[in-house]
């Protein structure tokens, strides 16, 4: 924990009248979760002060966590704060305005690629930004309020981004700072049961897609969807996007990656692992993000076939050279 580097943070937003908040594109639990959970701390926090979440573009996955502010001229811009939260990098800052703002604060738990900003707090072990949040509040407590609503949107944050709690990069205080959320009152059944309903046709989109998965010789395992199969099972590009977990736990695949094509004909490549680092093949491909959770982009099937090749080398090499992987 970086406590001179909070503490700079803290610091900003006490100088400042007016903040903006602001995540990444194409929204995750964590982008929505931390946006949405520090602008309710430092609202009750700073009654006086103008607090405003303003972002582009939304996500139905997590839509039952709200909205977000009516947009504001440009002047409002100029004369305030903009926090950041969950993006590595600024061309994935969802709200192109940002830039407008006086002076940036960047919050993250990305690897730091390209750096900006004015005040930087970032901490890649950490296993979401919500649980960076939780630990702002939790070392500002005598300042800093939280309510069971920030609470929630917090919570939903950490369990998303960390896979249930499940990723090695949850530790003993990820543990504690949920815990710390529950006392406020959070509803851990009614937040699970949002995440995990879902409409027939995605469920019988992931029943069709379970016997398409395809594996490389060294055990990538990979699934395209087209957009003609996204019509067919009426999908979102959110949904599409979903088949990226039906292949997360087969054994022998420590890779697996989902081909998303989308309207404007490029490819969303979203690539996970276990054990095996991905995300040096991610920034290959227009991409990054985390060691075993990144995403890249292609343009032609051609591409893709060149990344499988990538990403098979890349398990081959980790099989022959680490034992005792699943
Ligand atoms: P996704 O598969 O979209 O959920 O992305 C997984 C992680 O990789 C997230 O932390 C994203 O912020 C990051 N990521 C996804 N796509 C890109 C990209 N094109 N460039 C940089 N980072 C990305």
């Amino acid at each position: 924990m970086n406590i001179e580097q909070m503490k700079r943070v803290l610091d900003k937003i006490k100088e400042y009248q007016s903040i903006i908040v602001f995540r990444h594109k194409r929204p995750d639990g964590d982008a929505v979760g931390s946006s949405k959970g520090l602008c309710e701390i430092l609202r009750l926090s700073y009654p006086d002060k103008e607090i405003r979440l303003l972002n582009s573009d939304y996500s139905d996955y997590v839509a039952f966590l709200g909205g977000e502010d009516a947009p504001v001229e440009d002047e409002v811009y100029a004369r305030s704060l903009g926090i950041v939260l969950d993006t590595a990098t600024t061309d994935r800052i969802s709200n192109t305005r940002f830039s407008l703002c006086r002076e940036i604060v960047r919050i993250d738990h990305h690897i730091d690629v390209k750096p900006y900003g004015d005040v930087v707090w970032v901490e890649p072990e950490r296993s979401s930004t919500c649980e960076m949040v939780v630990a702002f509040w939790d070392a500002f407590r005598t300042e800093l309020k939280i309510n069971r609503e920030a609470a929630t949107y917090l919570y939903t944050g950490m369990v998303t981004d960390s896979g249930r709690f499940r990723f090695r990069s949850v530790s003993g205080d990820t543990m504690r700072y949920a815990g710390m959320l529950l006392d406020e009152g959070v509803d851990a059944d009614r937040i699970y049961s949002q995440l995990y309903t879902k409409e027939l046709n995605v469920l019988h989109f992931q029943g069709y897609m379970y016997g398409k998965i395809k594996r490389t010789e060294n055990g990538v395992a990979y699934l395209y969807v087209s957009r003609r199969l996204q019509k067919r099972f009426g999908l979102s590009h959110e949904d599409a996007g979903a088949a990226v977990s039906y292949m997360d736990s087969i054994r022998g695949s420590l890779i697996w990656a989902a081909f998303i094509e989308c309207k404007d004909g490029s490819i969303r490549v979203r690539l996970r692992s276990r054990f095996v680092t991905v995300n040096t093949l991610a920034e290959k491909y227009h991409g990054g993000g985390h060691d075993c959770a990144c995403g890249a982009t292609v343009y032609s099937k051609k591409e893709v076939k060149r990344l499988l090749a990538d990403a098979d080398a890349r398990l081959k090499e980790y099989k022959e050279n680490n034992e005792g992987w699943l």
